[in-house]
């Protein structure tokens, strides 16, 4: 139980940025910068929102925490390690094991049944626990290939596929995006109660959607405040 005391400790902070930067080249042969000299702290669980609109480098952000990037200067801490730097093998454990990302429209395989989906990254092939993370999640037709089943439900199925090796941070990039209002609010009402279990960073533009979470940043070409 002590030991058990230890580990929730030293893994309180999830996720540290300090003063991270990311540019890309243009084909003019100027820079864009995406991000700004972005700091951040994701200390426990609970459900926290980067708002900005179109262009602010909120996926920007997100592919940097979740290690599909690595930032041009400022560092990543994860679970209290310094990540900034990463071997392919490293990034890759990371992306399987510790992180899960949700993009913003549901790309589940379209010749797999949701199901089949969400086994696919499973790094420990686990049927029963596979079924059992999308009816907790309320997906109804496991058996069935994702174009035969309303957008929401691929979302949340999207969502189960992003949880299904634990992650320790989960990313959702505009959960909204590609939903009606009654979706949406299906779909937050699930982040919702899985903010219980998971740290969750969601990034959006919907200025809706703030009212679920616990803690609100803004981004604005790349500065967060
Ligand atoms: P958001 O998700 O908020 O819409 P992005 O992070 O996608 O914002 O983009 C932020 C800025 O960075 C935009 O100006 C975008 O054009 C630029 N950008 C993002 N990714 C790339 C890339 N791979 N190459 C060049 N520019 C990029
Ligand atoms: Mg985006």
């Amino acid at each position: 139980m002590v030991l058990r005391g230890c580990l929730t400790l030293s893994k309180n902070i999830i996720l540290k940025l300090k003063g991270v930067s990311k540019s890309y080249p243009t084909s003019g042969g100027a820079e864009v910068l995406a991000l700004n000299d972005v700091s951040l702290n994701l200390t426990s669980k609970g459900l926290s929102l980067v708002e900005g609109p179109r262009g602010s480098g909120k996926s920007t952000l997100l592919r940097i925490a979740g290690f599909l990037e690595s930032p041009s200067s400022g560092s990543v801490i994860f679970a209290n390690e310094d990540r900034t730097n990463l071997t392919p093998e490293v990034r890759l454990k990371l992306i399987r094991n510790e992180v899960g990302v949700v993009p913003p429209y549901p790309s589940l395989l379209p010749y797999l049944t949701l199901l089949e989906n969400i086994m696919l990254p499973m790094t420990k092939k686990n049927k029963s626990l596979a079924v059992e993370m999308l009816k907790n999640l309320g997906v109804e037709n496991i058996g069935s290939y994702p174009a035969e089943v309303p957008v929401e439900e691929q979302q949340k199925a999207s969502i189960a596929r992003a949880l299904v090796n634990s992650p320790q941070l989960l990313l959702v990039d505009e959960p909204t995006a590609s939903l009606s209002e009654s979706g949406a609010i299906t779909v937050m009402e699930l982040l919702k109660k899985l903010k219980n279990e998971f740290v969750i960073l969601t990034f959006t533009d919907d200025m809706g959607i703030s009212k679920y979470s616990d803690e609100v940043y803004r981004l604005n070409n790349g500065i967060l405040e």
